[in-house]
């Protein structure tokens, strides 16, 4: 039996859907680089365990609401399972699934311990308020309560969530332990074991990546950022701070643009006040789409799946693409984008940054030890720059794209694992 390989135009049923295709897409091409046999393609293409739950939510009124949730473990062969909670309406099974594959090939790429997970509840957190999320958050734990712990699987924070839903999963998963396990997630706040370092650590790897593939001295290259939550908002401060020129940024309010470059330490106090970064005086608006098709040298989209597709990637001018977001890119936008000369740098490579101080803050826990700030900085650039590196080296060797070597070092290691380890029974 063989993967079942979707038509490389695949019917848009979902965007979660079309995310599950790619990701499978994806490890079609590197097991049949690495020369991976049917049987074997199958386990990886097939998620471990995968559960649907139902939450049901007491809204302030007195309604009760239920939202659907989901915890998939892609692989766990090389260690605990890992991996993000969305908080997200359009969040279902299938983007869920594709985002623990990726997750799997991303810490076995930058060589961590750990197999992929993913979460997610198809709910707008937006429209709740701080009451009402709490109670769904700590439902939701209770209802995957099985599956996740220290040494099973760990989540952490993705879009929609934050330090604030760490803490309530630290605590739910606490109260019914009888007793205090930091250990369970990442991306906590410091007071409860969170790492120094985590809450831009996601950014920190895209400003790695980015200056270790801009190929040039950062000081005046443009710069345009798509999605400004947790990842953009930073990558965007981190490679001002590194001295490129970041001209534009967008997220769910609107896009803005200023020639000369945007003060993004005044832009975070203004999306910080009003929700957004709409309306900032000091910048032009621009239609939102546009920003992924501006002259600028690097574009990092740092929103969601899908962004890049064949229908806008013919007219995306940056050279230099760099994948803060998870599957920001299509199979066949990744075709038009290297014909055109562009340079991808995957996600499993360019966003890993996250994952990498989660592994350390997990560490932290299990020790019941802390680095500080100076040494998880140096312990993520290690990481980030030696993957890049084996990636860089990997792509020019066998005549591949930046994600193709990633994909093939990152399902090599998989692979590998499942046949030292065997099969039971
Ligand atoms: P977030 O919820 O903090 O931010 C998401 C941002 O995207 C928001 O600013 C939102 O307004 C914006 N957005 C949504 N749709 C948009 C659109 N159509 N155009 C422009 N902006 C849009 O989420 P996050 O944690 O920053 O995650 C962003 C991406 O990075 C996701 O793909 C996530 O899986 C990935 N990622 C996150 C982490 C992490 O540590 N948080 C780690 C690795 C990868």
């Amino acid at each position: 039996m063989s993967i079942m390989v979707p038509s490389k135009t695949p019917a848009l049923i979902t965007p979660g859907r079309q995310a599950l295709d790619s990701a499978l897409y994806q490890l079609d091409q590197a097991a049949e680089h690495l020369g991976l046999d049917d049987g074997l393609r199958t386990v990886l293409a097939t998620p471990r365990r995968s559960l649907t739950v139902s939450v049901p939510v007491r809204r302030e009124d007195g309604r009760l609401n239920v939202v659907q949730g989901f915890r998939v473990q892609h692989n766990v062969s090389r260690g605990p399972a890992k991996g993000g909670i969305r908080f997200h309406p359009g969040t279902d099974i299938h983007e869920v699934t594709a985002l623990a594959m990726w997750m799997t090939w991303k810490c076995a790429l930058v060589g961590i311990p750990y197999g992929g997970a993913k979460g997610g509840v198809a709910v707008d957190p937006t429209g709740l308020t701080t009451r009402e999320l709490e109670r769904l958050t700590r439902r939701y734990v209770n209802e995957i309560l099985p599956l996740i712990g220290p040494e099973k699987d760990i989540p952490a924070p993705d879009v929609g969530t934050d330090e604030q839903t760490m803490a309530w999963i630290m605590d739910t998963y606490s109260v019914s332990a009888g007793y205090s396990v930091p250990g369970v997630v990442t991306g906590k706040p410091t007071t409860l074991g969170g790492s120094l370092g985590r809450s831009g650590a996601t950014s920190r790897g895209v400003q790695i990546a980015t200056l270790a593939a801009l190929g040039r001295a950062p000081e005046g290259a443009t710069v345009a950022v798509q999605g400004f939550g947790k990842v953009g908002a930073l990558a965007a401060q981190y490679l001002a701070d590194a001295g490129c020129k970041v001209v534009a940024v967008s997220d769910i309010t609107g896009a803005v643009y200023a020639s000369a470059g945007l003060d993004i330490a005044g832009l975070r106090t203004w999306a910080a006040e009003t929700g957004g970064v709409s309306g900032y005086r000091h910048a032009d608006a621009l239609p939102l789409d546009d920003l992924l098709e501006l002259d600028v040298d690097v574009l990092v989209p740092a929103a969601l799946e899908g962004a890049i597709t064949e229908a806008n990637a013919p007219r995306v001018r940056a050279r230099l693409i760099v994948e803060g977001a998870n599957g920001p890119t299509t199979p066949e936008a990744d075709e038009i984008l290297f014909a055109n000369g562009a340079t991808v740098v995957p996600d499993i490579l360019a966003n890993a940054g996250g994952v990498i101080v989660s592994y350390l803050e997990w560490v932290q826990n299990m020790q019941a030890y802390s680095w500080s700030s100076g040494e998880v900085e140096v312990k993520l650039r290690d990481l980030m720059e030696s993957a890049f590196s084996e990636v860089k080296s990997m792509a020019a060797a066998r005549g591949l794209t930046l994600r193709q070597a990633a994909h093939v070092i990152g399902v090599g290691r998989v692979a590998e694992a499942h046949q030292m380890r065997g099969l039971y029974p």
